[in-house]
């Protein structure tokens, strides 16, 4: 078993070992400082990002999961250095994004796109979704205004718009057109990275599926890669090459996605399985009831592993000693004592 460090999750990549990861974090950290106390004198620190590593390949889609306040948009908004981290490193392509100066970063942002949870307000309302399309090209200066509206007309094509709308506002979209809107504006650069959090949470269920259709459809025509974020397992599982779950802060798992439907499974990735009927999977027979309480304050994260005050396999050391993330083989990575 190997520690996990510069090579997370390189093995188990669609069976290939040899590409350089097209983004990769290193141990990365965000802490806030939250003051508390009637005046606010006092700062509490809160481990939003505790010591993460991951690997994204060229091509593959990695799924990000976990519940409500674990850390993922932070994550997201530290990879695409829309936020500083208070350690660790964010490298795109090899290039560490510390190192880079305001104009090199400008440069490689193009490369690198966000999709939002809710294209509602991501998206400003006073403005034609043609304008909004546009935008991103503008900011880059790229292209005279005919080839721009060329360019917004076919991108509204390809995410399944129809280019006359473009003179409508925001509101005149439905949730899920609105969602096309926003990757839309995030293919405008051709961009090689779409961060996309929590896309489809806002979204019915029949036109999730169709956004995440879309989503693969783009992916394949023009080679992106995505790192997906969600917190409903179903969506993740659906979309993803590869799964990394995490809990407060940290990475408990990275499985491809194979492997996450087959034991041996990480504790907190088993109860999610539970919770989750609409996977259909095999081997998830256990005596163990699904996910209990909440989760605990990421002011205070339990010390040793920070699932043991819910995990049903805990035992004295998993109170103390904060399990490693290990290849458990094969590119199997957990965090768990006794898997
Ligand atoms: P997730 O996306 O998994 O729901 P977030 O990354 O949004 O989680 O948040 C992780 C933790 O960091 C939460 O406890 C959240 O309250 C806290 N947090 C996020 N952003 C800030 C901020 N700007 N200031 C203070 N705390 C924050
Ligand atoms: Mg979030």
């Amino acid at each position: 078993m190997t520690p996990v460090g510069d090579e997370a999750g390189r093995i188990g990549h669609n069976g290939s070992d040899s590409k350089s990861p097209l983004a990769a974090v290193k141990n990365l950290r965000k802490v806030y400082s939250v003051q508390r106390g009637f005046f606010g004198r006092k700062s509490r620190y809160l481990r939003a990002v505790d010591g993460i590593s991951l690997s994204v390949f060229p091509g593959e889609t990695f799924g990000l999961v976990g519940e409500s306040g674990c850390g993922k948009s932070t994550l997201a908004r530290l990879i695409l250095r829309l936020e500083e981290p208070t350690g660790g490193q964010v490298l795109f392509r090899g290039q560490d994004l510390e190192t880079l100066s305001s104009r090199e970063l400008r440069g490689l942002r193009k490369h690198m796109q966000m999709v939002f949870q809710d294209p509602y307000s991501s998206l400003n309302p006073a403005k034609r979704v043609g304008w909004l399309i546009a935008e991103p090209l503008v900011i880059h200066g790229v292209g005279n205004g005919s080839e721009i509206h060329d360019r917004v007309g076919s991108l509204m094509e390809e995410v399944g718009l129809n280019p006359k709308d473009r003179n409508r506002f925001p509101h005149q979209f439905s949730g899920g057109q609105r969602q096309r809107i926003g990757i839309a504006r995030a293919l405008a650069l051709n961009p090689d990275l779409i961060v996309a959090d929590e896309p489809v949470s806002a979204l019915d269920v029949s036109v999730q599926a169709q956004v995440l259709r879309l989503l693969e459809n783009l992916q394949k025509k023009h080679n992106l890669t995505y790192l997906i974020i969600a917190h409903d397992l179903g969506v993740v599982h659906y979309i993803s090459d590869r799964i990394g779950v995490m809990y407060l802060g940290t990475l408990m798992d990275i499985a491809s996605k194979e492997q996450f439907l087959n034991p041996p499974f990480h504790p907190y990735t088993e109860a999610l399985l539970k919770a989750a009927p609409r996977i259909e999977r095999t081997g998830t027979e256990s005596k163990y009831a699904p996910l209990q309480g909440d989760v605990p304050s990421p002011l205070s994260p339990p010390p040793g592993c920070r699932f043991h005050t819910r995990c049903p396999y805990a035992d004295m050391v998993c109170r103390k000693e904060p399990p490693l993330l290990e290849d458990k083989g094969n590119g199997h990575f957990m965090a768990c004592h006794f898997r």
